[in-house]
């Protein structure tokens, strides 16, 4: 049987039960708390409940899965990446793949912030890699299962023919295995950081995502 493995991020820090402190670096310079009509959204949390659901879904299907995320703290992205590099040196998957959550963010100001941009988008590092036909599958399967029924926004690069946008992050770049970024929408978006929230979607896109993956390992 093959080895496959999926190592899993999930982008910046969380809550702290024990003080209540959001745990993630103010240096990443972008807006971690969106405060309008009464609500915060904080992006390490969202990100975090997303990827526990798909490491849940994605039991009984022969794939092992990594956690490369501490469940409050932030790290950053180098020591993530050799966590997913340390293991995979050691276990030697026959394919494997790295499969970050984040959501995507727009402004520093929190007025006036649902007019800022929506939507759902996926990145692999420039050029042609091995990523890119798993970004598309997610993509892929995410629209169809989420567009029409929430209402999402889809936005593509197609200038390479193929729906990713390419981006050098570190997290892409530094993994010795293909590696996918989903800006799942914007949480500086009041609607959008609303169905972060709703299970429904949530499901949608966990299923979704699921399909894809198990498409892109051939299972
Ligand atoms: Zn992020």
């Amino acid at each position: 049987m093959k080895k496959h493995t999926i190592y899993i991020n999930a982008g910046h820090g969380s809550i702290d039960p024990a003080t209540g402190k959001y745990m993630t670096f103010p240096t990443h310079g972008k807006f971690y708390e969106y405060e309008g009509r009464g609500y915060t959204a904080y992006e390490g949390v969202t990100n975090r409940i997303f990827a526990m659901l798909f490491e849940q879904a994605m039991q009984n299907t022969g794939i092992r899965i990594v956690r490369t995320y501490h469940r409050i703290n932030d790290m950053d992205n180098y020591q993530r990446t050799q966590i997913a590099n340390a293991d995979f040196m050691r276990t030697r998957p026959d394919k494997a793949l790295w499969l970050s959550w984040h959501s995507n963010a727009f402004g520093m100001q929190s007025k006036g912030q649902s007019q800022a941009p929506r939507g759902y988008s996926i990145f692999t590092s420039e050029g042609e890699t091995t990523a890119d036909s798993c970004a598309k599958l997610i993509l892929d399967e995410t629209e169809l299962a989420t567009a029409k029924r929430f209402g999402i926004m889809f936005r593509k690069d197609m200038r390479d023919n193929n729906p990713d946008f390419d981006i050098n992050f570190d997290e892409l770049t530094l993994t010795y295995m293909p590696a996918v970024l989903i800006e799942n929408l914007f949480f500086t978006n009041y609607d959008d950081a609303t169905l972060l929230l709703n299970k429904d979607y949530q499901q949608a896109v966990i299923q979704a995502t699921k399909t894809a993956v198990l498409k892109w390992f051939e299972l």
